[in-house]
């Protein structure tokens, strides 16, 4: 294949879609992405790459560790070519003593380490931490990028390395040789790829508030709060089947009783964002080849597409130059769909 002839259509700028393309301007093809919208999940989510919290709390990625830290570790080399910043203190849990018996047995359980904290390092961990959490339990294994800026250094590198940028959907390969549908929870393509079928949505909602001088990310029973920039996030609902992006003031008390439980004299006036993410049955993203010869899925990231989004960039890039797929082979069991 003459890479610098074939013209690859990418539907969807969310971060699948955008490091993907990215991806395959630099391995040579002339790339083209189109997108209708100006927000998606990407940019309201909260940014943790978090392959042990995901796995211990979320029972839906239980077994999914080596996938999700394969993920992970592809995130240094990416984020230095883009300079995108990684925040790799950690996370902290707090909560009652059930919460963290739980993620301490979960995080032996996955042959991992985490560091007890007492009131002192909480103090210098998370400022501002109410004074009813007097222990803590530090995971140096998760990191945290800034969604917004990310998605802007992403942009920035796939337009420097050709990328085409269309305002719009894609109904179809839009005159490229070769479709990538990374279009997260939309169903525009199904006709072109029947998989999208096994896909439903899971509405999320999120807080966002300015002044806060907590950096990092804080896990309790009821949510998290991520702090980074100056900006605190506080999330996130699961509401599984709703694909609306309205916002509900019970889930603005939720999660503002969060914040508070949290941080007692910490930020207000918090806006509220919605995102809708995209769930296979199972939990595992769909990303490879699909029966037609011309069209490749990368969809299915549920609330991990930014941590997955490097490793489907490699894997849609191993799948389109007929390479080999690196050290992740085995992982690629999520093409079992297709
Ligand atoms: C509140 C919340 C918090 C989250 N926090 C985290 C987190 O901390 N860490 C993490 O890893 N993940 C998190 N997630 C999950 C993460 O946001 C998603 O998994 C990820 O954004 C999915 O990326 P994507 O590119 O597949 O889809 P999206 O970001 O949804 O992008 C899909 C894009 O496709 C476009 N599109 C649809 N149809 C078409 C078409 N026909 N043609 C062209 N374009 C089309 C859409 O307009 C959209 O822009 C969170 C999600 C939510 C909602």
């Amino acid at each position: 294949m003459d890479r610098g002839k074939t013209r690859i259509t990418v539907a969807g700028t969310g971060a699948f879609g955008l490091t993907i393309a990215w991806s395959l301007a630099r391995a040579g093809f002339r790339v083209s992405i189109f997108d209708p919208a100006q927000t998606n999940a990407s940019s309201v989510a909260a940014g943790m790459l978090a392959p042990v919290f995901e796995t211990i709390l979320e029972a839906d990625v239980d077994g999914h560790l080596p996938l999700l830290m394969a993920a992970r570790d592809l995130w240094p080399a990416l984020a230095g070519q883009l300079g995108i910043y990684l925040d790799r203190r950690g996370a902290t849990a707090v909560g009652d003593p059930e919460f963290l018996a739980r993620v301490s047995l979960g995080i032996s359980q996955l042959g991992m380490w985490c560091e007890s904290l007492a009131r002192s390092d909480l103090d210098a961990a998370v400022p501002g931490l109410s004074p009813s959490f007097q222990e803590g339990l530090l995971t140096q294994e998760d990191w945290r990028l800034e969604p917004v800026s990310a998605m802007s250094s992403l942009r920035k590198a796939a337009k420097a390395a050709g990328v085409d940028f269309h305002r719009g959907p894609a109904t179809g390969l839009e005159g490229g040789d070769k479709l990538v549908i990374a279009t997260g929870a939309g169903r525009d393509l199904i006709s072109i790829a029947p998989q999208l079928k096994v896909l439903s949505p899971i509405k999320g909602q999120i807080l966002r508030s300015m002044g806060q001088g907590f950096e990092g990310v804080l896990r309790l029973p009821a949510g998290y709060c991520v702090g980074g920039s100056g900006a605190l996030a506080v999330g996130a609902t699961m509401e599984p089947g709703l694909s609306d992006l309205t916002p509900t003031s019970e889930a603005r008390s939720r999660l503002e009783a969060l914040a508070r439980q949290a941080f007692p004299r910490g930020a207000a006036d918090f806006q509220a964002q919605v995102g809708v993410r995209a769930a296979t049955p199972d939990g595992l993203p769909m990303i490879g080849r699909t029966e037609d010869p011309h069209v490749f899925l990368a969809v299915g990231a549920r609330r991990n597409g930014w941590l997955l989004a490097p490793l489907a960039a490699q894997i849609i890039t191993a799948c389109l130059t007929e390479g080999e797929v690196g050290p992740y082979g085995p992982l690629l069991d999520p093409m079992r769909f297709i």
